[in-house]
């Protein structure tokens, strides 16, 4: 007996969360509950506006229909990458669930952000008991960003720094930040998020300075491969923008197989995704703290806690049931 059911939710953000120039004030998305014989598996669907290329429209109708034909059939479809990647990562996670596959703990660390200012970070760096933080650079000036990289490396002694420009700088900024950056505190970069426009000019600017990079955006594009380079030190996964668990657990593999992290990313998914999010990580990146501090940007936590959230938590239940079968 196969029961599917999906649930609409609604919750409401912090103020002042812009997405790419656009204010994001509440976030929407679909919950899957799969049910066969007394037990169940959910999953989020939650494209992610101004970085998903499917709407949330478009998203719940594929959902429907693809889950209409596994309830009637329990036949997924043969190719995952061919669904949106928000609906394929719901439903994969949601039958992964219901396969007892994914494992109950998770890898609930975080890279605290720096704000500047070297006693918050070590305070709040005592607490996780990890010393891995993350800084924005890239949306003020290049050089005020390599002083303070600097300044948080000298003042912290085991500090890993990484760092997302998001693609910001053209070559002779990046070549600015650097400049500021201490010659043997550049090993202590952890990496930088695409420091350029293009992977070229990112790539050019690790050789040339000696500090590693990540591939963020590159991953999503349609080419993309992973290729060991001795300057690339990571990949970032965005499940939800990514595609199915199994796609994203050949991307870790590939990954390790080229001698870099893995880094499970979240995409604004309530504390219902991020939760299994965070079991993911535990399970398949274990020596990696994820980036998955997306959290105090809700007022509300849906379903399922996060551990030591202070967030209130919306019952599942309470949500607008859009489809069931
Ligand atoms: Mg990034």
């Amino acid at each position: 007996m196969r029961q599917a059911m999906l649930q609409r939710y609604s919750l409401e953000m912090d103020s002042g969360v812009i997405l790419r120039q656009q204010r994001l004030s509440q976030r929407d998305g679909l919950i899957v509950t799969l049910t066969v014989n007394g037990f169940t598996g959910q999953g989020e669907i939650a494209p992610l506006p101004s970085f998903s290329e499917e709407t949330l429209a478009q998203a719940q109708a594929q959902a429907i229909e693809v889950l209409s034909h596994w309830q009637e059939t329990g036949q997924w479809p043969d190719d995952w990458d061919a669904l949106y990647p928000s609906v394929a990562f719901g439903l994969s996670m949601a039958q992964m669930e219901l396969d007892g596959a994914l494992q109950p703990e998770g890898n609930y660390a975080c890279a605290p952000l720096c704000s500047g200012d070297p006693d918050v970070l070590i305070a709040r760096l005592g607490q996780t008991g990890q010393r891995v933080a993350k800084m924005k650079v890239g949306l003020y000036e290049a050089i005020r960003d390599g002083m303070i990289a600097n300044l948080m490396l000298e003042a912290v002694p085991e500090l890993q720094l990484r760092m997302d420009a998001n693609r910001a700088w053209l070559p002779a900024k990046a070549a600015q930040f650097a400049k500021y950056i201490a010659p043997e505190l550049r090993a202590r970069i952890d990496f930088i998020e695409e420091p350029c426009r293009t992977p070229e000019q990112s790539l050019a600017f690790a050789e040339i300075h000696g500090i590693a990079i990540a591939w963020d955006e590159s991953v999503r594009e349609p080419n993309f491969t992973v290729q060991a380079n001795p300057w690339v030190r990571a990949i970032i996964i965005k499940p939800t923008l990514i595609g199915s668990v199994s796609r994203v657990i050949s991307l870790i593999q590939q990954a390790h197989t080229a001698g870099m992290q893995a880094v499970l990313s979240a995409s604004l998914e309530s504390s219902l995704g991020l939760t299994q999010l965070a079991r993911l990580a535990a399970q398949f990146t274990p020596m990696t703290v994820p980036g998955l501090d997306t959290l105090q940007l809700f007022r509300q936590q849906l379903g399922r806690a996060w551990p030591e959230s202070s967030l209130p938590l919306q019952d599942l239940s309470l949500q607008e049931v859009i489809w069931q079968r």
